[in-house]
């Protein structure tokens, strides 16, 4: 497992603590996005589809320790766009540590060398390098020449510096398991602490719609690539093994929306990280006002087919701090990649999808037009 000692006892700690009060729900994983534009256009990404106005639109130092200091979540994810345009984020970084978070950024790496110098290494900091795959497949998926070379080298340059790095990788349904379990062999030796793995989520606004995996197409190709995992070659996953075993089609599992509140330029998301059908002033507002059973693979249309780990690993979470001997179990033999598989969420009762974005985007301009909207951004959009 690639998550440290100190980071999993803390956050068994802090679930533990709830489950003994009897809090209902309670967040994780601070999702934070302090600006959406990014310096690349991958086909897969639904986050940056928006107008000029609001891609120039950043969270301010201020607001973005505010939200952290709202939501009571032991780690903060910070992602976007691409958080390293904000030229702010090395003082929120170290304000987010010095407040005892566990902090990532999540990031494509293309200014990472260059920026390495402002970022001090830190235990509970770790970056997160999006490598989608060996140099083929990573630069298909961000659809950019050249990218997989320059993620590559500020792995080296990060680890050279003594920083935790990551990797998070996203599949779509041309993911070959054989190519994704010999790109996974590769990054030990790169000296990478963990990997996070996810299918992609079917964003409505993503470029490319003909390559989302559905839910038996992510199991089976999940089971495929663990499959190729044993025998040695052992994974540093950044994730629980339970989450892994769900990916692998061992686990019903609904998802935890408020496991992962996700503060936007817009505000607190409504209801999870990967879809926006509303905002929330406060994140009070966001857990009291959201109706999360209305969410949900099951429940809505836009849920039928989301496996991601954003919405369903703190679920997997929850269940091993809650049943240890059954994560012990599997920790042991790894996820089952064989045999049938568990039952499925029926979807016969889902609501249909509604179509918001055009409306958000809307009022969102008219905000920004009438000087009500956040702050303009001091980004380095130009590099
Ligand atoms: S299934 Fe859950 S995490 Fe996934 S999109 Fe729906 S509400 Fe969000």
């Amino acid at each position: 497992m690639g998550i440290p000692f100190n980071q999993m006892a803390r956050i068994g700690g802090y679930i533990l603590k709830n489950e003994v009060m009897r809090v209902k729900r309670y967040p994780l994983v601070l999702m934070l996005e302090p600006l959406f534009r990014c310096n690349l256009a991958c086909a897969g990404c639904g986050k940056i589809d928006y107008p000029a106005p609001i891609l120039n639109q950043r969270l301010s130092v201020e607001e973005c320790l505010g939200a952290a200091e709202e939501c009571p979540a032991p780690v903060v994810v910070i992602a976007g766009g691409e958080p390293l345009l904000h030229r702010e984020l090395p003082e929120i970084v170290e304000a987010l540590l010095a407040r005892g978070k566990f902090v990532t950024v999540c990031t494509n790496a293309l200014l990472m060398e260059k920026k390495l110098s402002q970022y001090k290494p830190h235990k509970n900091f770790n970056w997160s390098v999006h490598l989608d795959g060996d140099k083929p497949m990573h630069d298909k998926s961000v659809c950019q020449t050249g990218v997989y070379d320059k993620a590559v080298a500020a792995i080296k340059a990060g680890k050279a510096a003594g920083f935790r790095v990551n990797i998070n990788c996203t599949l779509f349904n041309d993911a070959d398991p054989e190519n994704v379990a010999d790109f996974l062999d590769t990054l030990r030796p790169l000296g990478v602490d963990g990997i996070t793995i996810s299918p992609g989520y079917a964003y409505e606004r993503a470029p490319d719609q003909q390559h989302f995996l559905n839910r038996t197409t992510t199991k089976t190709l999940f089971r495929e690539i663990f499959k190729r995992g044993r025998g040695g070659r052992n994974w540093d996953f950044f994730q629980s093994a339970l989450f892994l075993d769900f990916l692998a089609g061992n686990q019903t599992y609904h998802c935890t929306p408020w496991g992962n509140p996700t503060r936007t330029v817009f505000g607190w998301q409504k209801p999870c990280y990967l879809l926006g059908e509303g905002y929330a002033k406060t994140f009070k507002e966001l857990m009291d006002s959201t109706d999360w059973d209305s969410y949900g693979t099951g429940n809505y249309e836009k849920c039928a087919d989301c496996m991601v780990h954003s919405g369903f690993e703190a679920t997997a979470v929850k269940d091993a701090v809650k049943h240890p001997l059954k994560l012990l179990a599997l920790s042991l033999k790894g996820p089952r990649t064989e045999g049938p598989m568990s039952p499925d969420i029926p979807l016969q009762n889902q609501r249909p999808a509604e179509y918001v974005f055009s409306r958000h985007v809307q009022h969102k301009l008219e905000e920004i037009r009438a000087g009500k909207a956040g702050t303009e951004v001091a980004t380095d959009a130009a590099e």
